[in-house]
Formats: structure tokens, C-alpha cells, sequence
């Protein structure tokens, strides 16, 4: 259920609000807006009465939360979250590039792409040094190594950094090195890894499951806050379908869908959406156009030597043009790049 404060509630009103409700050994959540406070509550309701909460001073309505999600929701936040890392807004009128090599494979590779897509505009830096891979045989990431050269990829570019974690034990080692921890697809509903998360003080971008349907993904992301991690970025990165012709189904209406159900920013991943190289341009720009925070590519400076994802990473060239083209688009949408 969620309290929703009158305008003028006052701190004190508030906090003897949270009081009764931990007293009860409810768990509380607050959402501080413009002008209301909300107090997300979650736990055994049983023994409160909505009727005596709402003559409680300061308390303007109780309502019950239908939706399974909710801290996700709409309706304990009704603003936009944007989520600021530095001077770097998540969420808000700029449109943010994540670009970057799949994996970190050298220090060279790294800095060249770092640096390209840089000088491009885009502000994160994204690359696997842990990879999820579908064959045992294929190149892992340089794990700590990995993320060593990401970190001192972000000291001669000042770009942020994000990469993939993967398993709970790692998780101290990337917050450590990493400005945004970067949870796949395939371990969406890892419970564990989203649990322990959610005790992070970085920023997670959670990808969709590629067959999580939207209500499964915004409960991973409950997940991820329920534990106190408020910072959730959605990534939409294809769905698997019964189409060959791509690598997945990129599902863009996934866009407005998650606008309207939730408050969390979301960020589309045409690369793995498609798995093409030129199928990347037009579904970047559809992204923006559908209202996407913005969008995740896989950048290469010599793709047909990457160790991974070569035939749907952009070279660098490419990734000017793109960027480009996604400005224009931004401007359309009253939005920046
Ligand atoms: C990635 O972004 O490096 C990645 C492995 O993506 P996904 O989890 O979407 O397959
Ligand atoms: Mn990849």
C-alpha cells in the first residue's frame, strides 16, 4: 500500500507516520516528490487500518498498490527517476550512449575505442570483462585484468565505466572498479545476484531476460529495490522469437509500455536487439523516437578481428554517423545527444 502526504505534510508528520508503520515491522519506502511525499509500504498490512492511517495528520490518501511491482511502479513515483553519476543524468532530457567494445580484449583495443567513442559524444564507456558465453570454448573476458584497463580506460578518457557482473563473488571486485554494474540477460532472474545488488551503491543496469515477459523484468527490478537500491536502469535488448532473421526480436514497444508502468529509465541495446551491424542505425533511431533514455552499441575498431559480437559491432566511423543521426532524432523528441 502507499501513504501519499498531503502538500503541505510536515517532516515531523512524516516521521511519526514511519514510526507507526516500523513499529508494526513493516518495511518503509520513501519517495520524495516535488510536492508530495510518498511512503511505500510493504509487509503483513493486516493489523493497520487504512481508515486510521488517513485521519493521521498529514496523511492525505492510503491506497493499495495493485500492481506486483511496487517500487517499480508508477505509483510510488510519479516523476521520471533520473539517476545522476557525477555530472552524467540518466533519465532526464539528455539522451545517454552507452558504446564500447563487447569484450575488453587489450589495453590498445580498449583506449582505441574508448577513445572513439569519446570524441563521437557518448559519456559510457560499456565492455565485458566477464562474459556470459554461450560455449564454454569461447574467450571469457579478462576478468580483473579486464577491469583494470576499463578503469584506466576512465582515467585518460574521464568516461564512465560499465560492465557485466555476473555472479554474486564478483560483485565486490566491479563496484570497485565499475560506475555501473551491468546485470545480462540470462541472469535477470538470478534472485541471489539481484538480492545482493541491491545492497550496492552503484547504479544497475538490469537487461531484459530474452524470454522475461515486461511484468517478469520490473519484478527483477523490485528485486534490486527492495533491498534499498533505487538506481535501476532498464535495458531492452531483444527478446527471443520464432524470426531467424535477426539475432533477436527487438521488441521497441517494450518503450512506452515500461514509461508508462514505471518511473525507471530505459535504454535500448539494438546491437544484441539484432545481432546486425546495419540493422543497428535504424533501430537506434526507432529507440529514440519511441522515447528510449537511450542506447547501448557495441563499438569495434577492427570488428572483423573482435573476439566477439565482430558482425554487430560498429566501427568507429560508423558510430559518428550514428551519433549524428540520433541527435537529430533527439531533437525531434525535445530531447539532447
Ligand atoms: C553484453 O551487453 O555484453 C551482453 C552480454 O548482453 P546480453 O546480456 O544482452 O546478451
Ligand atoms: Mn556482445
Amino acid at each position: 500500500m502507499i501513504i501519499v502526504m498531503s502538500e503541505g505534510a510536515t517532516a515531523q508528520q512524516v516521521d511519526a507516520i514511519k514510526q507507526r508503520l516500523e513499529k508494526e515491522g513493516l518495511q518503509i519506502h520513501l519517495s520524495q516528490g516535488v510536492e508530495k511525499t510518498i511512503i511505500g509500504v510493504i509487509g503483513d498490512k493486516s493489523r493497520l487500518s487504512a481508515s486510521t492511517l488517513e485521519a493521521q495528520p498529514g496523511v492525505e490518501k492510503v491506497m493499495p498498490v495493485l500492481q506486483p511491482y511496487k517500487l517499480a511502479g508508477r505509483s510510488f513515483r510519479q516523476q521520471d527517476t533520473i539517476i545522476r553519476i557525477g555530472d552524467v543524468a540518466i533519465g532526464g532530457e539528455e539522451l545517454q550512449i552507452f558504446a564500447g567494445p563487447c569484450a575488453v580484449e587489450s589495453w590498445e583495443q580498449l583506449l582505441e575505442s574508448a577513445q572513439a567513442v569519446k570524441a563521437a559524444g557518448a559519456k559510457i564507456l560499456r565492455g565485458g570483462a566477464f562474459k556470459p558465453r554461450t560455449s564454454p570454448y569461447a574467450f571469457q573476458g579478462l576478468e580483473e585484468q579486464g577491469l583494470k584497463l576499463l578503469a584506466q580506460a576512465r582515467e585518460e578518457t574521464g568516461l564512465l565505466i560499465c560492465t557485466e557482473v555476473m555472479d554474486t563473488r564478483s560483485i565486490e571486485i566491479i563496484a570497485e572498479y565499475s560506475d555501473i554494474l551491468q546485470v545480462g540477460t540470462r541472469n535477470m532472474q538470478n534472485f541471489h545476484l539481484l538480492r545482493e545488488l541491491s545492497r550496492v551503491n552503484r547504479p544497475i543496469l538490469l537487461k531484459r531476460g530474452l524470454s522475461a515477459t515486461i511484468e517478469e523484468w520490473l519484478m527483477a527490478a523490485e528485486y534490486i529495490m527492495a533491498g534499498g537500491n533505487y538506481n535501476v536502469i532498464l535495458c531492452e535488448r531483444g527478446i527471443r522469437t520464432f524470426e531467424t532473421q535477426t539475432r533477436n526480436t527487438l521488441d521497441l514497444s517494450a518503450i512506452p509500455i515500461i514509461k508508462s508502468l514505471s518511473h525507471l529509465p530505459i535504454i535500448v541495446d539494438p546491437s544484441h536487439g539484432t545481432g546486425k551491424r546495419n540493422l543497428v542505425r535504424p533501430m537506434s533511431m526507432a529507440s529514440v523516437a519511441a522515447g528510449a533514455d537511450g542506447i547501448m552499441v557495441e563499438v569495434h575498431p577492427n570488428p572483423a578481428e573482435a573476439l566477439c559480437d565482430g558482425p554487430q559491432s560498429l566501427r568507429p566511423e560508423e558510430f559518428v554517423s550514428l551519433m549524428d543521426d540520433l541527435r537529430r532524432v533527439a531533437g525531434v523528441m525535445g530531447r539532447t545527444a
